[in-house]
């Protein structure tokens, strides 16, 4: 599953619509007819990312996306408006709000995917862009740089992708299955022996720090970060 969205829209034909699209690109989805349908749903679980109609019954989309905005649960959930043709001029005040993109009715199912997908890439990005540091080994998910007690080393993107998500989720155990998908990415056909082949030239990029030591075989399971 690549993420759950929320759909708040209050025309059936529209909401079934979106749904289905996002189930067809392997999203999850619910969906709410009016802003008190949709905050039941968030108060239960939050979504990844909220599709919000700007003219709703009652509340109005873009009120309910400035709510979201001023509460520090939800604040950080990132919303795309859908705005009908004739509500263009109030683009602007949308991105006021807060949102992170809008969207122009009618529109192809591949600019809303691509703009999904866009604004889940930037909202993972600001979540993780910060540096990081081990015992000497430092990550820079903003340049993918890596430095060994301040020499550079050189490293693939995969590899980068690879170590940064141990780094970042240390003393798990993780399948080559479950590292398939975390850092390659769902719907992405590679073999998981593909895992294997990245983890031992990681595991050679950081053997002449001594890092790789932190890159751990866990028997017929696989694998696992650890500094200690
Ligand atoms: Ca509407």
């Amino acid at each position: 599953m690549k993420g759950k969205i929320l759909i708040v829209e209050d025309e059936a034909a529209i909401r079934e619509m979106l749904g289905y699209t996002l189930m067809k690109d392997g999203y999850a989805f619910e969906e709410a007819a009016d802003v008190e349908q949709a905050q039941e749903i968030i108060a239960g679980n939050k979504p990844d990312l909220i599709l919000l109609d700007w003219m709703l019954p009652g509340v109005s989309g873009v009120d309910y996306a400035r709510r979201l905005r001023n509460r520090s649960e939800t604040k950080h959930i990132p919303i795309i408006m859908l705005t009908a043709k004739g509500e263009e001029l109030d683009k602007v005040r949308a991105l006021d709000t807060g949102v992170d993109d809008y969207i122009t009715k009618p529109f192809s199912t591949r600019e809303l995917l691509a703009r999904i997908r866009a604004v889940l890439r930037r909202s993972i990005r600001e979540e993780t862009d910060t540096l990081i540091e081990i015992q000497g080994l430092m990550l820079d998910p903003d340049t993918y740089r890596v430095t060994a007690r301040g020499e550079v080393i050189d490293i693939s993107p995969t590899e980068f992708r690879l170590l940064h998500f141990f780094i970042t989720h240390p003393e798990r155990v993780y399948s080559r299955a479950q590292l398939l998908d975390q850092v390659w990415g769902q719907n992405v056909y590679v073999e998981e022996r593909t895992v294997d082949v990245h983890i031992r030239r990681l595991r050679q990029t950081l053997a002449s720090y001594g890092y790789d030591k932190f890159i751990q075989t866990v028997r017929s399971v696989g694998y696992r970060f650890s500094d200690k």
